[in-house]
């Protein structure tokens, strides 16, 4: 028997879009380097690099941003970092 018009809860929340930001903190930049950490849109799978876009739109909330700690376009030391939900390592 089909389900017709049912969903499960979770399906119907809205789509949240904003990127997940934490302090930028020293260990953090430590282990991102020891791990190789990948996080930035050149490292996935959905970034076109041609068009310097996403293919899926999302708007640059600070997850482009690579090292973790590179400077912001000010010259000032970022305090935050933004990792996208929708990351695929390429
Ligand atoms: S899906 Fe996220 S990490 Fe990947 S290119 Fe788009 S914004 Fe960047």
């Amino acid at each position: 028997m089909a389900r017709v018009g049912l969903q499960p809860a979770r399906a119907r929340r809205p789509r949240i879009r904003e990127a997940m930001k934490f302090p930028l903190t020293q260990q953090l930049i430590d282990e991102a380097k020891q791990f190789e950490l990948r996080s930035a849109c050149r490292h996935c799978f959905y970034f076109d690099a041609a068009n310097d876009r996403c293919r899926h739109d999302w708007p640059d909330e600070g997850q482009r941003r690579w090292p973790l700690d590179a400077k912001d376009s000010d010259g000032n030391l970022p305090t935050e970092v933004a990792f996208c939900k929708e990351f695929e390592l390429k």
